[in-house]
Formats: structure tokens, sequence, C-alpha cells
């Protein structure tokens, strides 16, 4: 099966959050966990995506990743993989956990021990199951389909397990491939295929309901203390202007072009949705309108507003390329040569 996962803008703007943070800032830890857990969940899923590439079932699958499916207001529910098929729908949620798990109940929930004995609490991921199955059989139901959704939880890690149930919904994560066969080879087909292909396709665009950003306001951070102006690419430090068009870092001497592209996604991810000419600026050091003119017109950036009080805006789930603003062809560009 094809799997596509794409970067996580997410866990990108969280990296970008740490760079800017000065070294003795307050939410540094926080942060910094959090882009821990984020990648660790990352590294989860991309393990699960290669033994859902080895699975080979007959007739079409589709592989949907990182969907978001809204089950009331504000209720979002977030779905790492689902397999949608004609015969059913299977939803696979990676786990990775270093240490012993203890499933305990009422309410459940599971808790890690780690070789110091020390031990952190988690949410039951069966119940998290359960929960994201419900979703998509409710997503279903609103379209007048029924169609049958499992599901399981792929460990990634291996753990020595107390008090699981033994008809827990857990499997290793070489298990998947096996799973997925075994249980298509059990169902009878319910949809015809263009009918598939109408639900893959309306399913697929369940994304981005939650919006992260700007990061700022989430982690409750004066944006104020993050650090201003260009910063240097391998140590991020500050840099200076020396010519027109070079900056150096004053910390270790690199020079380079200055990254505007980075500066304006920074802003724009970090924080506020939307920058004009006088926010620019002063978030750079720029010493007049007319250098934040040219620097605003170099992207693709949606308008908003009108004269005087023109800002600019992304939507930074489809605005960017590779993780960068995308530059505005310039006459000329792109004409053939
Ligand atoms: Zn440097």
């Amino acid at each position: 099966m094809i799997v596509i996962r794409r970067r996580s803008v997410e866990l990108y703007a969280m990296e970008r959050l740490l760079v800017l943070l000065p070294a003795s800032h307050e939410k540094r830890k926080e942060v910094g966990d959090a882009v821990y857990r984020l990648k660790a969940g990352r590294a989860g899923e991309r393990e699960v995506d290669k033994y859902v590439r080895l699975t080979r079932i007959p007739g079409p699958a589709k592989v949907l990743t990182d969907l978001e499916l809204e089950i009331g207001p504000n209720h979002i529910v977030q779905i790492d993989t689902v397999i949608l098929t004609p015969r059913g729908a299977w939803i696979l949620e990676a786990k990775r956990y270093k240490g012993t798990l203890r499933y305990l109940k009422n309410p459940n929930r599971l808790e890690r021990i780690d070789s110091n004995e020390e031990v952190t609490p988690f949410p039951c991921p069966i119940s998290q199951l359960s929960t994201q199955i419900r979703a998509l059989e409710h997503w279903l139901a609103d379209r007048g389909i029924t169609l049958p959704v499992q599901g399981k939880i792929a460990f990634v890690s291996n753990n020595l397990w107390q008090g699981l149930p033994s008809d827990a919904p857990i499997i290793p994560v070489r298990d998947v491939p096996f799973y997925l066969q075994q249980s298509f080879d059990h169902l009878p087909e319910v949809l015809d295929l263009p009918l598939f292909h109408q639900l893959a396709e309306q399913l697929a665009k369940e994304k981005h309901r939650f919006n992260p950003f700007p990061l700022c306001a989430r982690f409750g951070i004066n944006p104020n203390t993050l650090k201003r102006g260009f910063l240097c690419p391998t140590c991020h430090a500050r840099m200076r202007f020396i010519t027109e068009r070079t900056c150096r870092c004053e910390a270790c001497n690199f020079q380079t072009l200055p990254d505007y592209g980075r500066a304006l996604l920074d802003w724009f991810l970090l924080i506020h949705p939307t920058i004009n000419n006088q926010q620019l600026r002063l978030f750079l050091g720029l010493k007049n309108k007319y250098a934040a003119t040219r620097i605003l017109a170099l992207f693709e950036l949606l308008k908003v507003g009108t004269s005087r009080n023109t800002a600019y805006t992304i939507d930074p789930f489809v605005g960017l390329e590779n993780m960068q603003l995308k530059r505005r062809m310039k006459a000329g560009e792109g004409s053939g040569r």
C-alpha cells in the first residue's frame, strides 16, 4: 500500500520556537518536552507506515494519514492512520513507550514504570482507540454509509505488560500486515468502486481542523521575550548586517544572506497570524519601510485589509512548500529557460 505522511508543520514550528527562545527562558523546558513527545510520536507513526507499506490486499485501498474528525462543537478527534477499503476501514494508533507498562481500571489508564521505578501516567490508549473508531463510524453514518470500522494500537516498542486484558486491541507493529490482511479476508465487499473512491476523497479532506498557531499564544509566551532579527542557521545567535545583503553571526562568524522567508514564517507560526510593514520592521530591525516592502513582495502572501491597514498572512497548512514560504515568481522566471 502507498502511504504518504507529510512533515508536521506543528513539529517544525515547535522546533523553531525552541530556536527563538533565549537560553534562560522559563518556557524552554515545557517546549523542549513537547518537541520531544511530538518527535517520538512521529517516529512511531513512521514505523507503523513502514509495515502498512508491506501490506498487500487484493483490490483498492487508500491510506489516509493525520486526520482530524470533528464530532461535535469544539470536539476534534485526531487519527494518525486510517486504511480505507471497499470492505472496511482500519485505524492504527502508534505507541512507543520505554519501560514496563501497567494497565489499570476505574478509570482506565496506563502507567509506565521506568528503570528507576519512576511512574508516569498516560491516557488509556484503548479508550483512545474506541473514541477514534466511534468518530469514524459517525462520520460514515453521517454520509449514509455502514462500513465496519476496526483498529489496533500498534506498539513500536517492546514492553513488559502488567494487568493487560487478554482481549486488548494491542499488537506489535510487525504484525500489522498480517492483522490487516487477515481481517480484510474475513469481510465481504460493502462499497462499490465509485462510492469507495468518493469516500476516500472526502475523508482525505478531514484535516487541519485544529489550528495550533501561533504557538506563543498556545504556550502562554510573551512574543516580546523571543529573540529578534536574523538568527544564525548554525548556532542560532543573532546576526548583524555587514553589507546591504550579507549578515555575519557575532558568535560563530558564519556569514550568509539573510533568510527573509524563514523569519517571516517564524512570525506567522509563532507570533501572530498576520504581519504589517511596521511589525516586520521591528521584528527584523530593518532600517525603513521600503526594505520591509521589498521583503514582503518576495513571497506569496495573502493580503488582508486595505491601504494603511494592509497586512499579510498565510495558510500554514497549504501555503508552504518544504516548510518554506512560496516565493513569488519574478517576471521572466519559469518561462522555460
Ligand atoms: Zn552562529
